[in-house]
């Protein structure tokens, strides 16, 4: 029998609670749909509660590890992005965090390719045009063409997980790939993925030989693509030496060409979405295709819902991860519930010799280094 761990959740993450209860855990959930306020964090923390589980809603910084002092043992985050977790005062606190990397990766990285199909062939204003009995006759080119996918050269910006996940599906829709990342170069990756290219046109199932390869600089990956998609974490100036915030701003759009497409399901502040509300009025790109904003839910006023642009912009309510055995899945190799929920167990019953470093989901192994 565990001694009875107290946990927290600031939402209801489906039936991987049960897990924890049937452990005999006491599990408290905040019953609303929106996330708490962080005083009623701060205070849950405060009550003593040994483990909390957070969605990227919440602001997990030195005021939550002061308030848990001596008792808040782990901060179990459904999501694999933590822009939400100061890092550095969890270091400072030593309490660690963990994520749910890997189960959300192909879910994500379909959803992006989805995206960009959806706003290259127009489908939103397709769907309109029927729905609306707009669609008055079969024609050549009239009302509108989309552009194809297919044979076309795609930028990867940054090739963790999901990037080399994406490269994966383009790799089916015969595309050329420039792969831009400054920290990580999975360069054996990429020699397979040729090879899957050469193989598809030497058995004639792709009908040019495509080809993918990395490039040192953002421009050279940019200025060549029919379509860029970014796969990079938030990272602000300070906590990288490769900053991601607003990565993409009017000088970086301005490199794109006038004839390609932005995705993105990172993060919204890696987008500079004044620049990007500009690029897409004055035509320096040709459409972008986002699921995450630089403020969530996106505000009524946004530049991005001006109707101008309309038919060139798909919006989406941060959904790539929002599959249903992704997201509740009670496995831990299949769903972000389970694994949540895992990364919290591993803390608190010390799985893995109480070792937070030796633990799978701890993100930030090296408050505990040897
Ligand atoms: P990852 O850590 O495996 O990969 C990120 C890659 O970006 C790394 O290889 C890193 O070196 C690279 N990178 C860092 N700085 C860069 C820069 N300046 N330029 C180019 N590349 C850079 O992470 P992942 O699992 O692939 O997830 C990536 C991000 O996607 C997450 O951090 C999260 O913010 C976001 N995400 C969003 C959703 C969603 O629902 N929209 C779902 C999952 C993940």
């Amino acid at each position: 029998m565990n001694e009875q761990f107290r946990v927290f959740a600031t939402c209801d993450i489906g039936e991987a609670l049960h897990l924890l209860r049937n452990k005999g855990y006491e599990v408290e959930v905040y019953p609303q749909p929106e996330p708490p306020p962080k005083a009623l964090v701060v205070e849950k923390v405060r009550a003593g509660i040994d483990g909390l589980i957070t969605t990227l809603r919440d602001k997990i910084d030195a005021e939550v590890f002061e308030a848990g002092k001596g008792t808040l043992k782990v901060v179990a985050q459904y999501a694999v992005g933590f822009d939400n977790i100061n890092r550095a005062d969890a270091n400072r606190y030593r309490i660690p965090f963990t994520n749910t990397a890997d189960v959300l990766t192909e879910a994500t990285a379909e959803f992006a390719f989805f995206l960009m199909g959806a706003v290259a062939r127009k489908l939103w204003s397709a769907e309109h045009l029927t729905r609306e009995n707009k669609w008055g006759y079969w024609h050549p080119y009239l009302p509108f063409l989309g552009d194809e996918v297919t044979g076309k050269t795609i930028a990867i910006i940054g090739t963790g997980r999901i990037g080399l996940a994406m490269i994966k599906k383009c790799t089916g829709f015969d595309m050329n790939i420039l792969c831009y990342d400054p920290a990580y170069q999975n360069e054996a990756y990429v020699r397979k993925i040729q090879e899957v290219l050469n193989l598809r046109h030497a058995h004639g199932i792709s009908p040019e030989r495509n080809w993918i390869k990395y490039v040192f600089s953002i421009e050279d990956a940019i200025r060549h693509a029919d379509y860029v998609s970014v796969h990079v974490p938030l990272l602000r100036e300070g906590e990288s030496p490769a900053p991601t915030y607003h990565l993409f701003n009017e000088r970086t759009l301005r490199m794109m060409k006038p004839t390609a497409f932005l995705i993105n399901t990172s993060r919204g502040p890696v987008v500079d979405e004044a620049a990007l509300a500009q690029a897409l009025k004055e035509n320096w790109i040709a459409g972008a295709a986002l699921d995450v904003y630089e403020e969530e839910p996106l505000p009524a006023g946004s530049l991005l819902r001006d109707p101008a642009i309309e038919d060139r912009c798909r919006l989406y309510p941060h959904f790539a991860s929002a599959g249903r055995i992704t997201r509740l899945s009670t496995d831990p190799n299949k769903g972000m519930a389970g694994r949540c929920v895992q990364g919290l167990i591993d803390v608190l019953e010390g799985n893995y010799g109480g070792d937070p470093a030796e633990m799978p989901y701890v993100v930030n192994k090296e408050a505990f280094g040897k």
